[in-house]
């Protein structure tokens, strides 16, 4: 896994396991299953596998720094994978939680397309939340990603984001109580599909009217030369008092 990513929102990637299955169109251009097949896997629809012990090692590695350093490091989980997928690996979820709680100086952002799942997948003394995670959902459209926005709100936790990328349509009027941070971005690589400015926008001016911070991560296009500036300014804002990267 990565010490370090190109993930401008995170400082590290970690994955629990390797391997997942489409959910929705956010996914038909799954980076993640090309990275998969290029590498000669065969992981995807349904056969995720268990990775070593060093990739387990290393949170804790980033966690003792961190500590030493007296900082925070951010940690998304799940570059490779999605934590809430029914199909993973037996045991190690379990594992993941396990990590989590032994890792306070990290805080972990954990990503899902499958929100109906996050309740069932949280562990037994997650109460209000834990104080080093950040739940999130993927609304990439209307009719699969705004019905995740409710179903994340229903979850207690310290912090709640939305990762609206790829943005593939209009998402029109979005009621973002209770949610914390907005990240928005257009499709990259290869076949990606392109994001209108106005419907970036209108994600925008909506976390500014309803006093929620955003990052807009990028245009994207085919070698993602869109940028990521947004009528010649860089927006990247960060959750309150969450920290932010530290690189
Ligand atoms: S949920 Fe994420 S990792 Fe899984 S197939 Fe969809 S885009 Fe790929």
């Amino acid at each position: 896994m990565a010490d370090s990513t190109e993930i401008a929102w995170t400082d590290s990637t970690f994955n629990p396991w390797w391997g997942c299955s489409k959910v929705s169109p956010g996914c038909a251009n799954c980076y993640a299953e090309t990275l998969d097949r290029r590498t000669g896997g065969n992981h995807w629809e349904d056969s995720p596998k268990a990775l070593s012990e060093s990739n387990w090692k290393k949170p804790h590695t980033w966690n003792r720094k961190a500590e030493k350093e007296g900082t925070r490091r951010l940690v998304f989980c799940g570059s490779m994978c999605d934590w809430t997928d029914k199909s993973a690996p037996e045991g190690q979820r379990d594992r993941l939680w396990d990590t989590i709680r032994a890792t306070p100086a990290l805080d972990w952002q954990l990503l899902t397309k499958r929100a109906p799942r996050i309740k069932h997948c949280l562990p037994a003394d997650w109460g209000t939340g834990y104080r080093n995670v950040w739940l999130g959902v993927t609304a990439e459209d209307r009719k699969h990603g705004i019905p995740r926005i409710q179903q994340l709100r229903d979850v207690p936790a310290l912090v709640r984001f939305l990762s609206v990328e790829p943005l593939l349509e209009d998402l029109g009027d979005l009621d973002l109580t209770g949610i914390h941070w907005v990240i928005v971005g257009g499709e990259s690589g290869p076949g990606a599909r392109p994001m209108k400015p106005e419907w970036a926008e209108g994600v925008l001016r909506q976390c500014r009217e309803q006093g929620v911070p955003a990052f807009f991560k990028q245009w994207g296009g085919m070698r993602d030369k869109g940028g990521c500036l947004i009528r010649g300014r860089e927006i990247k804002e960060w959750p309150h008092p969450a920290p932010k990267p530290t690189a």
